[in-house]
This record gives structure tokens, sequence and C-alpha cells, in this order.
């Protein structure tokens, strides 16, 4: 079945010209565009540029020269202990992003993962504090979300960065128990507990993790409990080290 969504994905590409119109706005792009954005949209993210935390990847004002980036850490991460070794996006999320990001949430429109996916993927291939792991795992949505949705948006993000960085997908690695709708109106500790009750690694896939080097994807890094949660969980299930990929940092 995964085969059959392979080729299929491959003929469309093959078959429809490419950046007709605009991910975003739809507006008609140049013939020789080699970007899926106009220029507007183009200019209209705002990349995350160092310098940043080494482990949470904020961005902040200046970095003390005292510090290299591979060794800075903010506050929040001075303080509180997280299981992967960094995370990195590569937009702060706001207007600029979500226009794509909404799309591949809420709207159906699977394409908008392949421009982003393409840029976090050139930001790996750049950053060899990222670019050393064995799988590529996305973070699971619950199985209802997903059919609804007809598909995980960070699963399709880690498909297109697999393809472009010629590594392997576990798409079913992390597993989603219950739907984690309300989180939102729970406190910050029962928000971690739940988080961290509803994400199992899937125990048939369980042996692949030893001693192995993950690179977690998601679309949004928000507190970053969701990530930290799916690390866990991983770490727990005997993988050796977890960076986490988002596209956009809220
Ligand atoms: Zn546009
Ligand atoms: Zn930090």
């Amino acid at each position: 079945m995964a085969q059959i969504s392979k080729i299929a994905q491959d003929v469309f590409e093959i078959w429809f010209p490419q950046f007709v119109t605009c991910y975003f706005c739809e507006e008609e792009l140049p013939p020789d565009a080699d970007m899926p954005l106009c220029l507007n949209c183009q200019s209209d993210i705002k990349w995350i540029e160092p310098p940043f935390c080494s482990v949470c990847g904020r961005t902040i004002e200046k970095l003390d020269t005292q510090y290299k980036d591979y060794f800075y850490k903010c506050k929040e991460c001075q303080e509180q202990f997280v299981y992967y070794e960094r995370h990195r996006a590569i937009a702060h999320y706001d207007e600029g992003v979500k226009k794509g990001l909404m799309g591949l949430k809420y709207k159906k429109q699977k394409y908008q993962a392949r421009y982003f996916a393409e840029k976090m993927a050139e930001m790996i291939r750049l950053d060899e504090n990222l670019s050393n792991f064995d799988y590529i795992v996305p973070v699971p949505v619950h199985v209802i979300r997903k059919i609804s949705r007809g598909y995980n948006q960070s699963e399709l993000l880690a498909n297109r960065m697999a393809r472009v960085l010629g590594k392997k997908v576990i798409p079913d690695l992390l597993l989603r128990k219950m739907a984690t709708k309300k989180l939102k109106k729970l406190g910050r500790v029962s928000r971690k507990k739940m988080l961290e009750d509803a994400i199992i690694v899937n125990k048939r896939k369980q042996a692949l993790l030893k001693d192995k080097k993950i690179l977690l994807v998601d679309d949004i890094y928000t507190t970053g409990a969701t990530l930290n949660a799916c690390s866990r969980a991983l770490y727990e299930a005997g993988c050796e080290k977890i960076i986490c990929v988002t596209v956009a940092r809220g």
C-alpha cells in the first residue's frame, strides 16, 4: 500500500508541471519559477538565524563571546531537563509560515509539506550537529485524527525529508494512544503527564531502536512538551540520542 502511494506521488510530480501557482497565496508564478512561493510570500517568512540556544533553538539577541553556539544554553534549558539533545526550527511561527502550515494541517493541502521539508533537509545537511542520525520518526497523531485528516502532517514532512536526505522513515514507531484534544485547557503539569501517558513506542518496532540516533519531526514547536514526551518514550525504549526538527517555532 505504501509502495502504491509512493509511486502515485512520483507519477504526479512527473505529469504535472511544477510550481505553477504559489503554494501559499495561489498567485500565478513565472514559468521559470524554481520555488513554489511567490516573492511576496517568500519575503514574509522569517527564517530563524543564529545565534540561538544550543538545546531548544530559541534565538537570542547576541551571544556572549565566551560561549560557542554549540554550548550556549538559555535560562529555561538550564533549569529544565529534556530528553532530546537539541531542537531546531527553520522559521518563526507568524503570518509568513502560517498560510502554508494551516493549509497543511487543516485544509488537506498535502503539497505544503514539500517546500518546508526541503528547507528542513537543507538545514540538517548544513549542520553537523543535526545530520548524524539513523532514522527519521514523525511525531504521531491519534489514529482517529489521522483518519479524519487523511494523513499525519509530520509524516508527510518526514517522508519528503527522507527522500531528500536518503534516509529511512519509521512512520509507526511512535503511537499516540488517545486524542489529546483538550490539552490546551489543562495546566502545565497535567498536560505533561497526559502527553507522557499518551505517547508510546510501538512494541513491534522497539528492537529497531537499540542504540540508534533518531531525528524526530513535527510541524510546530510551541512549548516543546510534545517533542519531549516523544523523546522520553524513545529514550526509555533504548535509543541513543534524539534530535528534533520542526517547521516553525511559536
Ligand atoms: Zn504567494
Ligand atoms: Zn533553550
